[in-house]
C-alpha cells in the first residue's frame, strides 16, 4: 500500500469514527466549533502513544481517549491490553492486574458463553470515556505481535473544545497531531495538509 493512500484511509476512517459516535451529533458540534472546515485529529500512523496526550490536553480530562476498531479485535479472552500478562495469576492461571490504570477498558462477553472455559467465549472490549485519561498504554500493549493493534488514541470531537492552536500538538514529539476535514465539508488545502507532506 503507497504512503499516500494509506494516508487517504485515514482521513476517510475519520469520518467512520465520527459515524461510530453518531454523525448527526458530531458533526453538528463540529460545525458549531470549528473556525475553520478542519479539526484536529491524531494520526495513528505517527502516534506513540507517549503519554502527552494525557497530560498536554488544556481540559482537565484529556479529549483525547482510546478507542479499540473492533473489525481489527481478536475478542480475545486474554487480552494484551487488558490484563496485565506480567501480573500474578489465579489458581485458573488468569493474571490478576489490569493494564489500565483509570479501570476504563470494560470487558463483556458476547456471543454464545461456554461457562466452563472462558477460553471458548470471546470478549468485546470498549472505552468508559469518563474515566479514560488518554495515557495510551492500552494502545501499546495490544500493538502486535502481542495484540492485533486494534486499539488507538483519537481527539474525541464531543470532548474537544477546538482551542485555536492545540496544546497537544504543540508538544507532540512525533507531528501527529493533524488536521482533518470536517464531516460534511470538502477538504481544504488546510485540512488536506497530511496529503502533501
Ligand atoms: S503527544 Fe503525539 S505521540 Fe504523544 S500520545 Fe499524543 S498524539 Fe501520540
Ligand atoms: S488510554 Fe489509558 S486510561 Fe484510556 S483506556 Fe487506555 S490505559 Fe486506560
Ligand atoms: S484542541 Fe484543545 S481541547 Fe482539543 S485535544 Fe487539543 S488541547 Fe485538547
Amino acid at each position: 500500500m503507497s504512503d499516500k493512500s494509506s494516508r487517504r484511509q485515514f482521513i476517510d476512517r475519520s469520518f467512520r469514527i465520527i459515524g461510530f459516535l453518531g454523525i448527526g451529533g458530531a458533526a453538528g458540534v463540529l460545525t458549531k466549533r470549528a473556525s475553520s472546515s478542519a479539526v484536529y485529529q491524531i494520526d495513528p500512523f505517527k502516534c506513540t502513544s507517549c503519554d502527552l496526550c494525557r497530560t498536554s490536553c488544556v481540559l482537565s480530562l484529556s479529549a483525547v481517549k482510546a478507542v479499540n476498531d473492533f473489525e481489527k479485535c481478536g475478542y480475545c479472552m486474554l487480552c494484551p491490553a487488558y490484563m496485565d500478562v506480567n501480573s500474578r495469576p489465579d489458581e485458573k492461571g488468569i493474571p490478576t492486574g489490569k493494564v489500565c490504570p483509570q479501570d476504563a477498558l470494560k470487558r463483556r462477553v458476547v456471543g454464545r458463553v461456554d461457562l466452563e472455559d472462558p477460553n471458548n467465549n470471546y470478549y468485546e472490549y470498549a472505552i468508559d470515556e469518563t474515566r479514560c485519561d488518554g495515557c495510551g498504554k492500552c494502545v501499546k500493549a495490544c500493538l502486535p505481535p502481542a495484540g492485533n493493534g486494534s486499539l488507538r488514541l483519537e481527539i474525541r470531537y464531543t470532548r474537544c473544545v477546538e482551542c485555536n492552536e492545540c496544546a497537544i500538538r504543540v508538544v507532540c514529539p512525533d507531528d501527529a497531531i493533524v488536521r482533518v476535514p470536517v464531516p460534511g465539508m470538502a477538504p481544504t488545502a488546510d485540512s488536506s495538509e497530511r496529503e502533501k507532506a
